[in-house]
């Protein structure tokens, strides 16, 4: 594998920033995942005019901050340059292991370096936007078998799952606009949804059956030329790491829109990212061969099949998603937990995914963000997105079971209200984490948002 196990993950390593080394944090030395910072802190605007951030338990640490102070070497001041740079020329590894270094319990050069405030934040202190280039393309695709026999089995009872599934990554080309960091209030959209029975005419007005999709994304560090493919055996180095993504779903106006050219403005209106690239050289501990195929499965063409990929194309990355409701949050409740998935069950790797994507000759860019689609198991508590919780169906069952989508049981919130679908002034908080016995305990940070009133105009 292209990223492998070394001393950069022993558990016993320790920082000397004390946050770092709560058991819980999602945050040790073991991770440091980049993000893009904006702004600037109070009385020290101009100690973070730099862009690129790494995160080490409660604090963020400025490269270019690091640059100016002679601890580490000068780059690029573009920070996606800097990325597409280090991609290039594999220096992640090496970043990670200088970070690490001047981070670690015993080394004082940065600890006691007379500018560390011009250098180290309290997250608090900085405003954090999306971990990915604003003009980067984002695909989305729909890797997991569960979610899309489920979403099938809604949509075409007769027909759950098209030919094609089993023998392509299934995708669509999202909109890269967009895309808005965690935290971003989100607008409840608007559109079109199909006429009422016996009527003529679409219904328009604000969505009422708005959903979230707990996936993952890959960001892409290293391109490839236009007309060019990337080989299987060669996709995880132009992976840089992954965050978290929510794909907003308007499941009313999908269902009118979505034939026959797939996905538009049901999707198109936001999807939110986590501020964190949690790069492959972190994940390394956490790999895990990619979901077993069901006997009689066609296996994929050769383009998508790599010794490799079989063993260790997978991530084993829990998975939560939670709902405070604008109820909840007035009465002081906590969070309740809607559902725990795993992104190591999914049908299609993201190498696999990354071959498929370049194997016409479309060309990857740094920066481009390509989502996993709605990680779902093959339980209930792991299914990722709302209309498939709050689903009776039960496409497992032999033979299967297949109800209307409108048969739903609601979830309860310790308030008493129900929800089917997303209500105004809920927050849905994403979170992702990757635990392996021998190994320290890394996390991708939260992936949060609040829906707002449609604008009626
Ligand atoms: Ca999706």
């Amino acid at each position: 594998m292209p990223y492998a196990i070394d001393e950069t993950h022993d558990p016993n390593l320790k920082s000397w920033v004390e946050s770092a080394n709560d058991p819980q944090s999602d945050f040790p030395i073991q991770n440091l995942p980049l993000c893009s910072v904006l702004g600037s802190v109070e009385d020290e605007p101009e100690a973070v005019s730099a862009h690129i951030g790494v995160r080490i338990g409660d604090m963020i640490l400025v490269l270019d901050a690091l640059v100016q102070h002679g601890l580490l070497e000068e780059t690029e001041d573009d920070w996606w340059v800097f990325v597409e740079d280090i991609a290039e020329s594999g220096q992640t590894g090496n970043l990670r292991k200088r970070l690490q270094h001047l981070l670690r319990e015993g080394n004082n050069e940065l600890r006691d370096h007379p500018q560390l405030d011009e250098m180290l934040f309290p997250v608090s202190e900085v405003e954090l936007s999306t971990p990915i280039l604003a003009s980067g393309d984002y695909t989305d695709f729909y890797a997991s078998i569960n979610h899309a026999t489920n979403v099938g089995s809604m949509f075409r009872p007769d027909n759950p799952l098209l030919p094609n599934y089993k023998h392509i990554p299934i995708g669509y080309h999202g909109r890269a606009s967009s895309i808005v960091p965690s935290g971003t209030r989100i607008k409840r959209p608007v559109g079109q949804q199909a006429p009422d029975e016996g009527a003529r005419t679409p219904n328009f007005g604000p969505c009422k059956l708005l959903d979230y999709e707990m996936e993952m994304g890959a960001i892409i560090g290293r391109g490839n030329e236009l007309g060019s493919r990337i080989p299987i055996e060669e996709a995880e180095d132009h992976i840089l790491g992954m965050c978290i993504l929510n794909d907003w779903s308007a499941r009313d106006l999908q269902k009118w829109e979505y034939q026959p050219l797939g996905p538009f403005l049901a999707k198109n209106f936001a999807s939110t990212v986590s501020p964190y690239i949690v790069t492959m050289e972190a994940l390394a501990p956490f790999r895990c061969a990619g979901a077993v195929r069901p006997e009689g499965d066609p296996q994929p063409l050769p383009y998508m099949t790599s010794e490799d990929n079989s063993k260790a194309g997978g991530v084993d990355i829990t998975l939560e998603v939670w709902l405070a409701s604008a109820q909840m949050r007035e009465q002081g409740m906590e969070p309740i937990k809607l559902s725990t998935g795993n992104f190591r069950d999914m049908y299609w790797t993201m190498a696999q995914m990354v071959a498929h994507h370049s194997v016409n000759g479309c060309n990857m860019q740094p920066g481009d963000l390509l989502g996993s689609g709605t990680v779902s198991g093959t339980t209930r508590e792991s299914r990722g997105s709302l209309l498939e919780l709050t689903w009776d169906g039960d496409p497992f069952a032999n033979p299967p079971k297949l109800v209307p989508g409108t048969q739903r049981t609601p979830i309860k919130l310790p308030t008493g209200e129900e929800r089917k679908f997303i209500a105004d002034g809920d927050e849905i908080i994403m979170k992702a984490y990757c635990e392996r016995e021998g190994y320290r305990r890394i996390g991708f940070g939260e992936c949060r948002g609040i829906i707002e009133p449609a604008d009626l105009g």
